[in-house]
């Protein structure tokens, strides 16, 4: 019988059963072949490289309340900021200045303070013509992502975070429908921009269905980028005594994934990295192909703790640190906006 690993490489897909005898395998050879299937189809889309976009985490203002996360409104244990317009751009300027070529900017949902960003947007656009803007601001009105689009943003990350409703319903506070939020992503889609989803790995109650729910509308929706992280508890969120997602497990996510949609861009996430010594690394040779180091202010790090020990060290240090990392294991930078691009 042809192997389970021989069919996801031919067909790109798998059906429901393989799926669920891949993701609940703890058959390590199994796990290293699907590995190294995967890096080999990454090298083949991208060479032995890695795109890098610089974070800026722009806001932890946030309306909305998602269950898991630490800047949601309730909790009142976060000082409130929003980064300046000369803020941003001087962080901007120092990512510009290491040779990133894609800016991410990221933040609670909060449309009032989104409005603001459309004219720093274009200040960014104006100042940096080819770079690529990215953010990753929640749901919003979609007008208002219209007029961020048409400032000059190219992508927008807005994870699904799980496709199965009755589990976005427990993640979520009532009323946040994942039906919402693929509507958000379409019209994400429609505007022109390149769309990222995905979801965390291991939140609560999660099974191993939920997980080929969540592959299978990747596989349907074939977003441009799939960012994909293990759930990591944060202490004074309703969901702070749960346990965090199994970094193994995120990994052999990463590969289906690859598997699935070989030209996607998909992020070694930090979260990874938090549950995982070495998980940067380990992400990239599981067939991740990007890297977001940080580039907020250091004074407000400890403000944007979406999860608990999330790592606070500036992206001039990351990037050395990411430099040395890859070279040992034969990589390098590709120092370009990084583009999806249909190979
Ligand atoms: N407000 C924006 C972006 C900020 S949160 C939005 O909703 O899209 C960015 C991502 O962090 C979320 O999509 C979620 O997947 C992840 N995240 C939040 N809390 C987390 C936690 N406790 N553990 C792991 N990832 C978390």
């Amino acid at each position: 019988m042809e192997s389970l690993l021989n069919r996801l490489m031919r067909d790109r897909t798998l059906s429901d059963k393989d799926l669920r005898v891949l993701l609940e395998s703890r058959d390590a050879s199994l796990a290293e072949d699907l590995r190294r299937a995967a890096q080999e189809t990454a090298v083949s889309r991208f060479g032995k490289q890695v795109y890098l976009r610089g974070l800026i985490e722009w806001s932890n203002v946030c309306r909305n309340d998602c269950l898991y996360c630490g800047i949601r409104r309730s909790n009142g244990n976060v000082a409130r900021y929003t980064l300046t317009a000369r803020e941003i751009l001087n962080n901007c300027s120092r990512a510009w200045d290491m040779g990133l070529r894609t800016f991410v900017l990221q933040g609670g949902e909060n449309p009032r303070g989104a409005e603001d960003l459309v004219e720093v947007v274009a200040q960014i656009r104006a100042q940096w013509p080819d770079v690529a803007i990215t953010l990753s601001l929640g749901e919003l009105p979609f007008d208002l992502y219209a007029r961020l689009r048409q400032a000059g943003a190219d992508r927008f990350l807005l994870r699904h975070e799980t496709a199965t409703p009755e589990h976005y319903a427990r993640l979520h506070p009532a009323g946040m429908t994942i039906e919402h939020r693929l509507g958000c992503l379409r019209e994400l889609r429609r505007l022109g921009f390149q769309t990222g989803m995905g979801m965390m790995v291991g939140s609560p109650w999660q099974t191993t269905e939920n997980l080929i729910a969540d592959l299978r509308l990747l596989e349907d929706f074939r977003p441009e980028m799939i960012g994909i992280g293990p759930f990591i508890p944060q202490k004074d969120t309703p969901l702070g005594e749960f346990p965090a997602g199994s970094p193994e497990l995120t990994l052999k996510l990463y590969s289906i994934v690859r598997l699935m949609l070989p030209d996607a861009l998909i992020p070694s996430t930090t979260a990874l990295s938090t549950q995982m010594a070495g998980g940067r690394l380990a992400g990239i040779l599981a067939g991740a192909n990007v890297i977001m180091p940080n580039f907020s202010p250091m004074d407000r790090r400890e403000d944007y703790s979406i999860y608990d020990g999330k790592p606070a060290a500036d992206g001039a240090e990351t990037l050395e640190k990411i430099k040395e990392e890859l070279a040992a294991a034969g990589y390098s930078i590709n120092p370009v906006r990084g583009d999806y691009l249909q190979h």
